[in-house]
């Protein structure tokens, strides 16, 4: 990790304070004063502010159900981020946090926040399979024979090779359960567009084995048990 990021996530100073500190030569790794923002560091360095050992905070886990009209990026846009939801007294450095798998602004539901990089890549790597549910309501009726089609892989404009083999559970005639492995751009409205329906509402209930337990616009921390899931491999729909 650099070390300004290290200081960043084991201080309170700001990014600012972080740069100043660093090229005053205020930080010492394993007793040299080291002046260089991108310096390379480990948590088993011994690194040290005004003779104290920085100690990075222990990383975060947490779900919220994603009310519409909000996006997963840090910033906001045309829509607030769905990060304004965890209120600066709860939630400390929010700024840290990163969603792990986007949905669309118009899509609701199951979104995972964290600051731990490595996890995020288990749950969005398309080779650890980890699958996300998804409740789908479509313009037209889906046609049953289109179980077959999902589970084999649709292909979707501009792609070279197939989707992942996909599980659809028929819901009502209108709506059904829709479990991908991964997470291409708008991959569910062009998997149905693909064959010939629309997408006309989506929510996300579950990822891997986390489910969608709050009300929309809330959010809770996970569970040790939760958050050790997504460490395995996930497997067949
Ligand atoms: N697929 C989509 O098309 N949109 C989402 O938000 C998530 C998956």
């Amino acid at each position: 990790m650099r070390l300004d990021k290290f200081v960043s996530k084991s201080s309170q100073l700001n990014k600012q304070q972080v740069i100043d500190v660093i090229e005053n030569g205020e930080i010492s790794v394993n007793g040299e004063s080291i002046k260089q923002v991108s310096y390379q560091v480990h948590e088993s360095n011994t690194i040290l502010f005004d003779n104290k050992r920085l100690v990075t905070r222990p990383f975060r886990y947490l779900l919220m159900n994603k009310p519409p009209a909000t996006i997963c990026s840090n910033i906001d846009e045309v829509y607030p981020s769905a990060l304004r939801l965890l209120c600066q007294q709860q939630v400390e450095n929010r700024d840290e946090l990163h969603i792990a798998g986007r949905l669309d602004a118009d899509t609701t539901g199951l979104i995972l926040i964290t600051d731990d990089g490595r996890w995020t890549f288990n749950i969005t790597s398309p080779a650890n399979l980890c699958p996300k549910v998804y409740r789908v309501s479509l313009s037209k009726p889906f046609k049953s024979e289109l179980i077959n089609v999902f589970s084999e892989g649709i292909q979707l404009q501009g792609e070279h090779k197939l989707t992942q083999p996909a599980r659809v559970q028929p819901i009502t005639e209108k709506q059904v359960l829709l479990t991908i492995t991964e997470g291409k751009f708008h991959q569910v409205k062009r998997m149905f567009a693909a064959v010939g329906n629309r997408v006309i509402g989506l929510h996300r209930e579950q990822i891997g084995q986390v489910k969608l337990d709050v009300a929309v616009g809330e959010w809770r921390y996970l569970t040790p048990l939760e958050i050790a899931s997504f460490n395995k491999k996930a497997h067949n729909l």
